[in-house]
């Protein structure tokens, strides 16, 4: 990668996501014009008119429709992405928009008829991040390095790089958002100097021998002089808690654990299962219009955060009907509700913890990530359970751009003195006889790392052997996920036990699997590339990337049309004001002509499809009004002398 090439660094959060990128005075959020970084994740579709494309709107617009287009706003996307419809079961009574079942156990989301995957949804976010890099940087931007939960599972990867390709951009590294945010908290630290191992590194290059796996667990590296730190990022939809080894430039990711399903969104539904259960109790009515359950999501999602400012918070909701549901709600009530929630956090940080093989004390900084470690409940078991009051200089929404802005820098050969080795946040191996899972790569493994282990046949004379590739860590295949399975085929007929299979797993450093199947007799072999269950095939991506190439272009069309259309309004209205003026001065033929090529350039201009002839007509029409522009000119030149 050259130096002077820009790789923008995305958060693509479930709620907002932002865009940053790093020049010679460090990293920078790209900002709106009100000094805002934050893109709402959200996305609002409207039917277009006679059969146009609907037109789509990103963000703060999509956001502010929302309860009057309920139906047709997209939000939260980020729970769906790489998940299937049974994944996503508890979240469905709360989502304003349809669902349903998508091919091989994906989801999609169906809007006026028209189906739409969550990695479709989540290429229009990027690509709007993409669109406000390039117009702040002034030249093109077609690489990216994008932050995902480190709990996301392969599925969930691979479909956050397949919206990345779908939005036009190269995903050249999928970074977990714990450890971007410990990047950006490094950064802000005194940085040593570099550590000859990595300053050795050419630039653009992982520093890195793959290391063979299992690798021994990372964990347990005692705090000398460098500095070990907790990362909580609690954000709208997912909770990760990470522990890192920081030391000579080095970010060592020592353990991970989370929960894809834990976060704003649930404490905004501790609220809105209070208000729903107290609307049927008084009212005996349930909440299910879409605009209502939408109003209720916003307001609850307001008094939450309310709640974080004072103790107490007005609710009041509009039912129709002259009914309206009012209560008030204190911030111990709401603490109560949500309690077990935050407890289930703390329960996954004694977890890295123990896999890192550390205690509290060993730590030096416990630093906050995402909106909803603002809560006060949050801070304050996390001060109790780590012994100290947390880290909060950085600001939690813009804390993982920022170190995803700096993991592309680093990528990009600009920060050499920098290296970042993560891990892998969950086992990886196969499905061995008996259907238990046999484990080729251990979770928190450092990335990217190789595994191989042979396997034989059980049967006399067996010619194939299927291969169920697994993630989890649970003992029984059953218990974790599938990532797909694939049969290595035409393998010479043998006895039992005689053919030699070598499996191999390769992560590479997005914690994306390859794995690869051979016969070391026969020497035959199954190159194989996981398409994930759930998941979109390459076929698919292709026709996303293909679709948004078209849609950008239905909108530079429909963009042009306007511009067209009102400079057509602008010329023929001039040239009327024109002819009543001076048009006594004109040949009578002339002045017909020139009527009849008003009328005919408006109707043309309603009528055709065809942009290009529009402008041909549009140029040929001032041609054609030239002499009378000149006689126009030169009478109020006159009249002006006249007047001085
Ligand atoms: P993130 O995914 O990091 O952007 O976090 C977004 C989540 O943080 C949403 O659920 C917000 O409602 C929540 N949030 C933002 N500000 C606050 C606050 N002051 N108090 C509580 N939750 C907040």
């Amino acid at each position: 990668m050259s130096n002077d090439e820009i790789i923008v660094g995305i958060d693509l959060g479930t709620t907002f996501s932002l865009v940053a990128y790093v020049d010679a005075a460090g990293p920078h959020i790209i900002r709106d014009e009100n000094g805002d970084g934050r893109v709402p994740s959200v996305i609002g579709v409207t039917p277009g008119a006679n059969g146009a494309p609907p037109q789509v709107t990103i963000g703060w617009t999509a956001r502010a429709h929302a309860i009057e287009n309920a139906r047709a706003t997209v939000y939260s996307v980020k729970r769906l992405i790489g998940k299937g419809l049974e994944d996503i079961r508890r979240d469905l009574p709360y989502l304003s928009y349809a669902v349903s079942a998508g091919p091989r156990d994906t989801v999609q989301i169906e809007i006026d008829g028209r189906r739409y995957t969550p990695e479709e949804i989540s290429a229009l976010i990027l690509r709007a991040l993409k669109e406000r890099a390039e117009r702040h940087l002034g030249r093109p931007v077609e690489k990216a390095v994008i932050t995902v939960p480190a709990y996301f599972d392969d599925a969930q990867r691979q479909a956050t790089r397949d919206a990345g390709r779908a939005a036009g951009l190269e995903v050249v590294r999928i970074v977990n958002e714990p450890t971007a945010a410990a990047l950006a908290y490094g950064i802000g630290l005194h940085r040593p100097p570099p550590r000859a191992r990595a300053a050795a590194s050419p630039p653009g290059h992982t520093p890195l021998p793959i290391p063979s796996c299992p690798t021994a667990d990372a964990g347990g590296v005692a705090a000398h002089a460098g500095q070990t730190v907790a990362v909580y990022d609690l954000g709208g939809g997912t909770f990760d808690i990470s522990i890192l080894r920081l030391e000579d430039g080095v970010f060592q990711v020592l353990s991970t654990a989370g929960d894809t399903h834990l976060g704003g969104d649930d404490f905004d539904r501790a609220i809105i299962n209070l208000v729903t259960e107290e609307v049927h109790a008084q009212y005996g009515v349930s909440i299910t219009a879409p605009a209502t359950k939408q109003a209720l999501r916003t307001l609850a999602e307001a008094v939450k955060i309310r709640l974080s400012e004072q103790t107490q918070a007005e609710i009041e909701l509009d039912l129709g009907r002259d009914r309206v549901y009012r209560r008030t709600i204190t911030r111990a009530e709401f603490e109560h509700r949500i309690a077990p929630l935050v407890e289930q956090t703390l329960t996954l940080c004694g977890q890295v913890l123990r896999d890192a093989q550390l205690t509290p004390a060993d730590l030096e900084q416990a630093i906050l990530v995402g909106g909803s470690t603002r809560m006060p409940l949050v801070r304050q078991r996390i001060a109790e359970f780590f012994g100290r009051p947390p880290y909060t200089a950085l600001n939690p929404d813009e804390v993982v751009a920022l170190g995803a802005a700096i993991q592309a820098s680093i990528l990009s050969g600009k920060q050499a003195d920098m290296l970042l080795l993560d891990v892998t946040p969950l086992s990886l191996g196969i499905e061995t006889m008996g259907g238990a899972m046999g484990k080729l790569i251990v979770r928190n493994t450092t990335i990217p790392c190789r595994a191989t282990e042979k396997f034989t046949t059980f049967v006399d004379g067996q010619t194939a052997i299927k291969i169920n590739v697994l993630q989890g860590e649970r003992e029984l295949a059953a218990d974790c996920r599938s990532l797909g399975e694939f049969v290595l085929d035409g393998l010479p007929p043998m006895a039992a036990g005689m053919p030699k299979v070598e499996v191999e797993f390769l992560l590479d450093a997005n914690g994306i699997l390859n794995v690869s199947a051979k016969e070391l007799r026969s020497g035959q072999q199954a190159g194989i590339q996981i398409i994930p269950s759930h998941g979109l095939t390459r076929a698919e991506v292709d026709r996303i990337a293909r679709e948004s190439i078209q849609f950008a272009q239905r909108d530079i069309d429909a963009h042009r049309r306007i511009d067209l259309r009102n400079q057509v309004e602008f010329d023929t209205h001039k040239t009327e004001q024109m002819l009543a003026r001076v048009g006594h001065l004109l040949a009578p033929e002339e002045r017909a002509r020139i009527e009849q090529d008003i009328a005919a350039l408006r109707k043309l201009a309603q009528e055709t499809s065809d942009l290009d002839e529009l402008h041909r007509a549009l140029t040929a029409f001032g041609h054609g009004t030239l002499h009378l522009a000149e006689i126009g000119i030169r009478e109020a030149l006159v009249k002006g002398d006249k007047e001085e």
